[in-house]
């Protein structure tokens, strides 16, 4: 059993301590089921090593507040240590900002918070931090769409205490051009493949990133060649060449607008899509994300990155990015986090759900 009830460091301290790398969460969502299944306000069912709590208050509003129970891999950085940094406690150890501080708030709130004013789905999920194919919410939402059913989705990951709305779609497209082979020496038997790729980097060089702002936020688009490729010596004229471009592209548009626009920039090539990832609006115009903002109180900026929101987005659900911990630390050997921060966090979460 996770001490819930104990002051949240204790309980971050704890959960941190349960070593769960992408594919071992098993033993920590054991913890969370066991410790969330005997209190009678939630209604917790287990699927793999996600493990999802429901209140059912017959509220006006249901919100699903989700986090991974997964980490990147250990780097000699657990079990974790506390120790004090510019005067403050910090705990420092993997999984302590990405994103065990999240979780030990969510933990935290669904033990105590027993009649919140919103219904709440709480949502602890396994493999986040690897391929998508294994993440434990995408499979939740298509075996279980009803329990990822809300009108309003906050992920845990760390944003620095700060709300960020939204995220920006991935596009990679990879272009192909085909020439005849030749001697180098003989050239103008062949046709170069790689001479053919010239306005593909004319039109990455003339291209300006647009800013778009969607819900008040302003995201800053990216195309840019990621990789190329062609050739096979150093005395051939090279008959293919490929280049590899990726958009990154503001929510206001979606996955077929986004290729829309990369099939006129690059008109006249054969393309690829090679992934896509669409974008997540931030919905801050949306009574509940609204609502969430202003009674936060605290700065709102665009996400830059992918995250899951994209996920609750595609079910047609607003969520934006909420949790304690400097995401510039996600992942390194020093990965730490401020003890206050997470008590913040864990108090403006709870004024929310209990205003
Ligand atoms: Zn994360």
């Amino acid at each position: 059993m996770l001490p819930v009830t104990s002051p949240i460091a204790d309980l971050l301290h704890t959960i941190v301590d349960i070593e769960s790398v992408s594919g071992n969460e098993k033993n920590l969502a054991d913890e969370v089921e066991a410790t969330l299944a005997p209190l009678n306000h939630l209604e917790v069912s287990r699927h793999g090593d996600t493990v999802v709590a429901r209140t059912h208050l017959g509220r006006a509003r249901r919100v699903a507040i989700a986090g991974h129970l997964d980490t990147v891999p250990v780097a000699n950085n657990l079990p974790s240590v506390l120790q004090i940094r510019e005067g403050r406690e910090v705990l420092v150890g993997r999984g302590t900002v990405d994103m065990k501080g999240g979780v030990a708030v969510q933990l935290s709130l669904a033990a105590a918070l027993d009649v919140p004013t919103t219904d709440v789905t709480w949502i602890f999920y396994d493999n986040e931090e690897v391929e998508a194919t294994r993440n434990g919410l995408g499979r939740l939402a298509s075996t279980h769409p009803d329990l990822v059913a809300s009108d309003f989705a906050i992920l845990m990951e760390p944003t620095g205490s700060v709300i960020e709305g939204g995220c920006q779609g991935s596009l990679r497209v990879r272009l192909t051009t085909h020439g005849v082979a030749a001697h180098s020496a003989r050239s103008w038997r062949g046709s170069n493949a790689i001479h053919g790729l010239t306005p593909a980097f004319d039109a990455l060089n003339a291209y300006q990133p647009a800013t778009v702002t969607v819900d008040g936020l302003d995201y800053r688009e990216g195309l840019n060649a990621v990789e190329v490729s062609g050739g096979i010596a150093s005395n051939v004229i090279p008959d293919k060449a490929q280049l590899t471009v990726n958009y990154r592209f503001a929510p206001d548009k979606d996955g077929s607008q986004a290729q829309w626009f990369l099939r006129q920039v690059f008109a006249g090539y054969e393309t690829e899509v090679l992934d896509l990832a669409e974008g997540a609006r931030p919905g801050l115009t949306l009574p509940a994300v609204a609502d969430f903002v202003a009674a936060l109180g605290v700065e709102v900026r665009p996400k830059y990155g992918w995250t899951d929101v994209a996920r609750f987005a595609a079910l047609g659900i607003p969520a934006v990015n909420f949790g304690p911990g400097d995401p510039n630390l996600a992942h390194t050997d020093d990965e730490h986090v401020f003890l206050d921060e997470v008590v913040a966090c864990r108090d403006a979460l709870s004024r929310w759900l209990m205003a």
